[in-house]
């Protein structure tokens, strides 16, 4: 014995009386956290060793390829998506159907600049998601550029008979790109609406994105029943750079535009639904969740081919390594996410007797390098997760932040569901988002096959603990 050496049962003795009991709690956390710790490694490790995830996504995005809600591709990906959930041995896999919207985007659809002649050139665009056509011979009109709604109902009469061109860009100051994308879209979902009010005959509306290049990027529009429907597209940033300096010298511009897109009768289709059975409380339920439907334009690998892929190979890593959490585990690949959210609605909306949802984590973000989780709950809940995020430390995923979901379980999360989004490296999405960029040569294996496990360890965590 030292001379420094004090005995054990005085020190015990010291602790009992001055640790608060705080500090007892978290020495037990720490001890659970070890356990689950050894886990997360493992699911890591077989990730990594002998993962899936690239392969299920090559065969979703490359084989089957773009799938936009209502077309055949989007039926044979809800096909291949069950049977790749029974080749893997899930419990219970099935198709919750639903009706989906169906739009088509036809075989005509190009603009150009018809005056002035010098500047005369044909322009980057594709329709936006549910837009009306245009009549065979197209809408030639002058273009009124524009940066805000607000601006556009300044300009008053000036709008009457022109193509309103929308062109805030995304702001590249931000640096979370989805704080970018929030603060320009309302001019892709708006813009036609707005344009109709004011008189306008069309709507050219600045591709969501930072790239300046010329591939357009679609995505959703909306159309107000009180207000008459006029056609909308997006245009390259390129070529609405482009366009902007012409105005700003004062040029009068005319485009001429030409859409064949069109709104068929809804489809039938399904979410696609398989799982882990809880082995004590079978009827609490963690959902896991991506969406199957992609736009028409690319590959949807990214949005949101990754996803359906991290929640297929969480699940397919959790059965390879033979665990069986107490709660059930279910990985849902929602259709129509993009353009009507039917899926993510129908799930939340189906009568589930003897069945509580503990909580929902959806995937929409890309399959790029997990960083983290997002999290909507009450606090409590919060930081009781928060403090699982030593489990991600070592694969750089343990950012546990609040605010977080996904589009698809909105709906389960105004239920009061906790809902949780997986958060990845955000600088390149919106490059890719919605256009032909979309292909599996963007998404990096390794990053993809984290994104799973990371899904993966905290569906363990939440199905062995609850909330
Ligand atoms: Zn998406």
């Amino acid at each position: 014995m030292t001379k420094y050496k004090i005995p054990a049962i005085l020190i015990f003795a010291f602790l009992l009386q001055l640790t608060p009991l705080a500090l007892i709690a978290q020495s037990v956390d720490t001890a659970t956290l070890g356990h689950y710790q050894r886990i997360a490694d493992d699911i890591i490790f077989t990730g990594l060793r002998s993962g899936h995830a690239y392969d299920i996504l090559s065969e979703l995005s490359v084989s089957i390829g773009p799938r936009l809600s209502g077309s055949p591709n989007a039926a044979k990906a809800v096909e291949w998506s069950k049977g790749k959930m029974e080749s893997f041995g899930f419990d219970n896999v099935h198709l919750e159907p639903v009706m989906v919207p169906h739009w088509v985007r036809g075989n005509v659809e190009d603009a150009a600049i018809v005056s002035p002649g010098s500047a005369a050139r044909k322009l980057n665009i594709a329709a936006l998601g549910g837009s009306i056509g245009t009549t065979d011979d197209g809408i030639t009109a002058e273009v009124l550029e524009v940066k805000s709604f607000d601006d556009l109902k300044k300009l008053g009469d000036k709008a009457k008979g022109k193509i309103i061109f929308f062109n805030r860009p995304m702001d590249r100051s931000k640096i979370s790109t989805f704080d970018a994308y929030g603060g320009a879209v309302n001019q892709r979902g708006g813009g036609a609406v707005e344009a109709s009010r004011a008189g306008g005959v069309a709507a050219l509306v600045r591709s969501m994105t930072t790239m300046i290049d010329d591939v357009p990027h679609t995505g959703a529009m909306n159309y107000n029943d009180s207000i008459p429907k006029v056609p909308a597209a997006a245009l390259s940033t390129k070529d609405a750079e482009m366009l902007d300096g012409l105005l700003s010298k004062g040029e009068k511009v005319s485009v001429k535009l030409r859409l064949s897109c069109q709104t068929l009768p809804d489809v039938e289709s399904a979410n696609v639904v398989g799982e882990l059975t809880g082995s004590e409380k079978p009827g609490e339920v963690i959902v896991i969740g991506g969406h199957l439907d992609s736009w028409d334009k690319g590959r949807g690998a990214h949005d949101d081919g990754s996803g359906c892929a991290h929640v297929i190979e969480a699940l397919r890593i959790l059965k390879e390594m033979g665990l069986h959490p107490k709660r059930t585990i279910r990985a849902v690949n929602f259709i129509n996410e993009e353009n009507g959210l039917r899926g993510g609605k129908a799930y939340a909306a189906k009568s589930r007797p003897n069945e509580k949802h503990i909580a929902a984590i959806e995937t929409d973000a890309g399959g790029f390098a997990p960083r983290g989780f997002g999290v909507t709950s009450d606090s409590l809940t919060f930081d009781k997760i928060a403090r699982w995020s030593p489990l991600f430390a070592s694969i750089e995923a343990d950012r546990i932040r609040k605010g977080g979901g996904g589009a698809d379980i909105g709906e389960l999360g105004r239920q009061g569901v906790p809902t949780i989004g997986l958060r990845v490296e955000g600088n390149r999405y919106f490059d890719y988002h919605h256009s032909d960029h979309d292909t599996i040569d963007r998404v990096n294996e390794r990053e993809l096959e984290l994104g799973a496990a990371s899904i993966a360890i905290l569906a363990y965590v939440l199905a062995e603990e609850g909330l």
